[in-house]
């Protein structure tokens, strides 16, 4: 790709638009060799649209189709893999990302391992953007592992055998649909369930009839009222519940700490907790932390979350968004670390085009391969 075309792109006013990447089009940084023959970091994305196999609600909406960003580092004949997955609720979009993304200049880095240096720069673009940004913090993670020939979780020292059990997800239905999806779920070893509806206990109730896994509870905020949110989740943890995600609206911190001060349940803080500067403020407002890629800005903050969090005594959960298995193998190498893990996003859709980690008996199980862990399985693209 020319320099002209890139200055096209970032001077035009369709700069933010992706009226100029049509549908499989990639948009390229300069990068390739200096001119003394050193390789260079070349950057590029595409924006990609997940299928999801069902339709799914949550407390907030519904929705059968998610917005990603398709990244790619290349350097030195290895490629990176990164994703930014984007439900649309958290307010980034194929054209906030690519008005993001097509402002990062990988070529100016002389050495791709300086990844504080270089992801530094990243944040500091713009604010906002923590999907777009993970899409480049992947990316890079995995050309890095491939540089030292080993995975993530080889290169932070964890042992991926301490891999946790995921949770499938039973989103917000009526009565039959859950139970008929219950049922289909029957290889997992644990269910997360979207509440926060008035219809919530004739939800678990439908479910704990044909179930007798331990589950967890998300109400995505949409619990209202303390005292019942803190009876509710008395009821659940007498139905084989270990823990509930965000029971109140994130901006209610008082009335979040009184519940997670009176709760028999762990209370997790996800829409509460996005970045490192967030987890010692979740310090007594919540027992513990969801950490995702696509709100942390990627594998090295999440990282960072994961140490602070225990250096405080709080529990760690790690969850995704509906993400390709890229986004769901660059979160596997934080898992043999974390309580609870919520990995189950790429089994959702219907058109993932890489191979990486899986869930086998419920399990997840980590890739072996080198960086993140992925390959490209192009043919649905
Ligand atoms: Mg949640």
């Amino acid at each position: 790709m020319t320099h002209s075309r890139r200055s096209f792109l970032r001077n035009s006013s369709l700069a933010a638009s992706t009226m100029l990447l049509p549908a499989g089009a990639w948009w390229q940084a300069p990068g390739g060799r200096t001119a003394g023959g050193r390789p260079r970091m070349t950057f590029r994305f595409r924006p990609y649209t997940l299928q999801l196999k069902h339709v799914f609600t949550v407390a907030v909406n519904s929705r059968t189709t998610t917005p990603v960003v398709l990244t790619e580092i290349e350097y030195d004949g290895l490629v990176g893999y990164g994703e930014a997955s984007m439900p649309p609720y958290l307010g980034e979009s194929h054209e906030t990302a690519t008005a993001f993304l097509s402002k990062v200049d990988l070529a100016r880095f002389a050495n791709p391992f300086e990844l504080e240096t270089i992801l530094d720069a990243i944040d500091a673009l713009a604010p906002g953007n923590p999907a777009a940004k993970a899409s480049v913090d992947i990316a890079l993670h995995d050309l890095v592992g491939k540089l030292l020939k080993q995975p993530w979780y080889n290169i932070w020292g964890y042992d991926p055998a301490k891999a946790p059990v995921t949770t499938f997800t039973i989103g917000i239905d009526t009565p039959d649909v859950v139970k008929q999806k219950t049922r289909e779920a029957a290889e997992f070893k644990m269910l997360k369930i979207k509440l926060g509806r008035d219809t919530d206990k004739l939800m678990v109730e439908a479910i704990r009839s044909v179930t007798s896994v331990p589950m967890s509870g998300d109400a995505n905020q949409g619990w209202t009222d303390r005292q019942q949110a803190l009876d509710m989740i008395g009821w659940l943890k007498e139905r084989g519940f270990l823990y509930v995600e965000q029971p109140l609206a994130k901006e209610r911190v008082d009335d979040l700490a009184w519940i997670t001060e009176r709760s028999p349940l762990p209370i997790i803080g996800d829409e509460g907790v996005q970045r490192l500067k967030d987890v010692h403020k979740a310090q007594g407002v919540y027992t513990g932390i969801n950490i995702k890629l696509m709100k942390s800005t990627g594998m090295r903050e999440a990282q960072k979350m994961l140490q602070l969090a225990r250096a405080l005594d709080m529990k760690v959960m790690l969850g995704c968004m509906t993400e390709t298995s890229c986004g769901i193998s660059a979160a596997s190498h934080l898992s043999p670390m974390v309580d609870w893990a919520d990995l189950d996003g790429a089994l959702l859709i219907s058109n993932d085009i890489f191979d990486g980690a899986k869930v086998i008996d419920g399990k997840v199980t980590l890739s072996n391969r080198p960086g993140i862990g992925v390959v490209k399985t192009e043919t649905k693209g």
